[in-house]
């Protein structure tokens, strides 16, 4: 399975494609970003998109939310905890960090922790993870450790937003550091990173 990069420029996260080229099945996670710019490598033979993965209900990572729904019907899946993100721009931070009222269609899925999702035999495992928000998770695909706000590279996400707990992300720091494999990690925000390199230099897993 590829994993394609895009790192937009401002306050928009990263956003990242998985592209099953078996199936031709793919997910986007966290669409900040438009579909045209993140699938132009594909030219006009556009992957089935089948999932909107979210990492946490934030605003800069759903920015182009409605339009990749809108062009492949594909599947929101947030985790419960963040679902009222989407209907609500408060909670969102659209409104406080953006000015704008946006608001989306509630979820097709409300994901829990141990959930799984598939392109072609390709497996994506859902690793709930609060502390930065309340509905914060990480997935987990091969090698590959999607880490949204809570791991960042040599930093983790804020936690004095809206959800958002010091203590849960203490716990969710002593799961992921539990995990056996050295996974690539690409975070929410900034440059990748593996898991080793994190438990050995960053200073909040050593807290
Ligand atoms: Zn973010
Ligand atoms: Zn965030």
């Amino acid at each position: 399975m590829k994993v394609i990069k895009n790192c937009p420029s401002g306050f928009a996260s990263n956003s990242y494609v998985l592209f099953d080229e078996l199936s031709g099945q793919a997910a986007v996670i966290d669409p900040s970003i438009s579909w045209q710019t993140a699938l132009k490598g594909f030219g006009s033979d556009l992957p089935q998109v089948k999932y909107i993965l979210l990492t946490h209900g934030h605003f800069d990572h759903m920015l182009c939310l409605a339009e990749w729904r809108e062009r492949f019907g594909a599947a929101v899946c947030i985790h419960k905890e963040d679902a009222p993100c989407l209907t609500d721009p408060k909670k969102s931070y659209f409104l406080k960090f953006a000015g704008k009222n946006t608001t989306f269609d509630p979820p097709d899925v409300n994901i829990s922790e141990g959930e799984v999702f598939y392109l072609g035999d390709n497996k994506i495992t859902v690793m709930h993870t609060p502390g930065h928000t309340r509905g914060s998770v990480c997935y987990i695909a091969g090698d590959y450790f999607f880490s949204g706000d809570t791991l960042l590279c040599g930093d983790i996400g804020r936690c004095d937003l809206y959800g958002g707990d010091f203590q849960e992300m203490q716990n969710s720091l002593a799961k992921i550091s539990n995990l056996t494999r050295n996974y690539t990690i690409y975070p929410g925000h900034g440059e990748n990173t593996t898991l080793k390199a994190e438990l050995k230099y960053n200073r909040y897993f050593c807290l």
